[in-house]
């Protein structure tokens, strides 16, 4: 009875209602990361809209989940002169300007030119753009102005370290530009995130970021070592939170061998949430049959305090139900 006393008082802020993350916007029904996909997010009652941010060559921060062009634009049509050795189109090598003229449209493999997931939106169908950070921004808080309901950002700086290779300084671009925009302290509705650790501590220590920060953890052998109760230790000496994959909380081959990891109890005794990544309803882990199955290991069996989602409102429904 002590014990369990003194471990809610530990990790308190934890218990509270969990959010719900629009993974690159309400991806699972327009094209990740358009503009129209963080409105539809936003109106499906997500907690937090997410961005992915890379460089352009002109130093501006762009609103995309990979380094690469070729699975979200038609580059290839448009430069196809402009691709690097290994064949793949960088949105380092590029202009805004020059991204600006490319349509943005579904996910799709560039080997085979079918969308990575055939159920969604159509590929090729309407009319979309890359959209910069700074555009991003304007349009959410022009959306919580006309709305009236506010929505958070949750940005995820991508491959710092790639980026500083190449001779660009992806995080100290980033930043400035989101306290630019309000979002300075832990008050204020912005999760930053990112998957190397050793930026996520530069990030805290070096650049001086005040707000919220969410230490990202891959599912392979790599951030195995993040995981354990010394890892995260680490981690919670700079960050607020971390964000794991789905398979690091909810494990199983099957639904009958399905358990729950000591993850997320671990991360509350470290004084960290967790915002778990990614519900997909139609690409569910082997250990769930139906997403409602995955949201009760997630929510009420590993406690976790959000969720990533393609399908936003899927899960603001469960939630909303909950008790
Ligand atoms: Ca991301």
């Amino acid at each position: 009875m002590i014990k369990s006393f003194l471990f809610m008082a530990i990790a308190a802020p934890a218990f509270s209602q969990p959010i719900v993350i629009a993974h690159r916007g309400a991806c699972g029904y327009l094209p990740e990361h358009t503009l129209a996909a963080k409105a539809l997010a936003q109106a499906m009652g997500a907690d937090c809209l997410e961005q992915d941010i890379v460089l352009t060559k002109d130093d501006v921060p762009v609103i995309m989940h990979d380094i690469n062009l070729d699975t979200v634009t038609d580059v290839a049509v448009r430069f196809p002169d402009r691709k690097r050795e290994d064949g793949r189109y960088y949105a380092l090598d590029f202009t805004v300007a020059e991204l600006k003229q490319l349509h943005a449209c579904e996910r799709f493999n560039p080997k085979t030119g079918k969308a990575v997931y055939p159920n969604r939106f159509p590929l090729g169908q309407s009319s979309f753009q890359l959209v910069t950070l700074e555009e991003e921004l304007q349009f959410i808080q022009g959306l919580n102005r006309s709305t009236g309901r506010a929505a958070g950002i949750y940005p995820e700086i991508k491959q710092p370290g790639w980026h500083r290779k190449q001779g660009h300084d992806i995080s100290a671009i980033v930043l400035p530009i989101l306290v630019k925009y309000g979002y300075k302290t832990k008050q204020d509705d912005c999760w930053v995130q990112c998957f190397e650790l050793e930026e996520t501590q530069r990030i805290r220590n070096e650049l001086g970021w005040q707000g919220r920060l969410v230490q990202l953890i891959g599912g392979g052998k790599k951030d195995e070592a993040l995981l354990t109760p010394e890892g995260l230790a680490e981690i919670a000496k700079v960050a607020d939170g971390i964000g794991p994959s789905i398979g690091s909380v909810v494990t199983g081959k099957t639904v009958a061998d399905r358990h729950i990891t000591t993850l997320v109890k671990d991360a509350h005794l470290a004084k960290l949430v967790v915002h778990a990544y990614t519900l997909r309803i139609d690409e569910l882990p082997k250990c769930t049959a139906t997403p409602e199955e995955l949201m009760h290991a997630l929510f009420d069996e590993a406690r976790v305090d959000g969720l990533f989602s393609d399908f936003p409102d899927v899960v603001v429904k469960w939630l909303r139900k909950a008790p």
